[in-house]
């Protein structure tokens, strides 16, 4: 079903490298990430391809070594300050250059879209703000408004990123977890009334 030469190979293929990266209970989130997203890119007019191969490699670094991340930051020669950072941070972040080099997968807007998908940014694309929402509300997510922000998704897509960004702070800030900043900025943009 993959025609736009994004992934050189099918859906399938990706499928297969994604799972060999994952246990299999990540691997279940990925492919509900997956369904999740193509639900809301159908919505919000969203190209289906580019919806697939992000959700299905968002979370493809995710169970990396600290190593093979600190060494993607020096080879890559990205933000020194990500040095600071762990595991959260990086596999989206770092991920993507991963993603990039081992999956082959060169589409700017999906590897800015798995970049995003744990703070969001200022700046987010509509497929960036539907991977995000994607990953939040899979099927498979159980917390207390999940179904408020299951609906706000399909209502208003950027008001529900604005939601996500509030409550994943506020959870934060209960577990004294240091803030990353992008998080801070992602809340100043989408989660304030202006
Ligand atoms: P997952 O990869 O599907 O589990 O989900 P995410 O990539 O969205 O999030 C990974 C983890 O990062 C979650 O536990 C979030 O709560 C956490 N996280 C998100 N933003 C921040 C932040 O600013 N600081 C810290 N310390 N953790 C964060
Ligand atoms: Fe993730
Ligand atoms: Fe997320
Ligand atoms: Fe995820």
């Amino acid at each position: 079903i993959y025609t736009q030469k994004i992934f050189t190979g099918s859906r399938e293929l990706l499928i297969d490298k994604v799972s060999q990266a994952l246990s299999a209970k990540r691997f279940e989130h990925v492919l509900r990430v997956e369904e999740m997203a193509l639900q809301l890119a159908e919505k919000w007019h969203v190209d289906a391809e580019l919806a697939s191969i992000a959700a299905l490699t968002h979370d493809y670094a995710k169970e990396r070594s600290d190593e093979d991340f600190l060494r993607e930051i020096e080879k890559k020669q990205l933000d020194r300050d990500l040095i600071n950072w762990g595991n959260n941070i990086w596999h989206g972040v770092v991920g993507a250059e991963m993603v990039k080099d081992e999956l082959g997968i060169a589409h700017e807007d999906i590897l800015n879209a798995i970049r995003q998908h744990t703070t969001g940014a200022t700046v987010m694309t509509k497929l960036s703000q539907i991977l995000y929402m994607a990953d939040y509300i899979e099927a498979g997510r159980d917390f207390p408004g999940v179904e408020e922000v299951r609906t706000l998704a399909f209502d208003d897509l950027a008001a529900s990123v604005g939601w996500q960004t509030a409550h994943t702070l506020t959870f934060l800030l209960t577990q004294k977890v240091t803030i990353y900043p992008g998080t801070l900025l992602t809340y100043n943009t989408w989660s304030v009334d202006k």
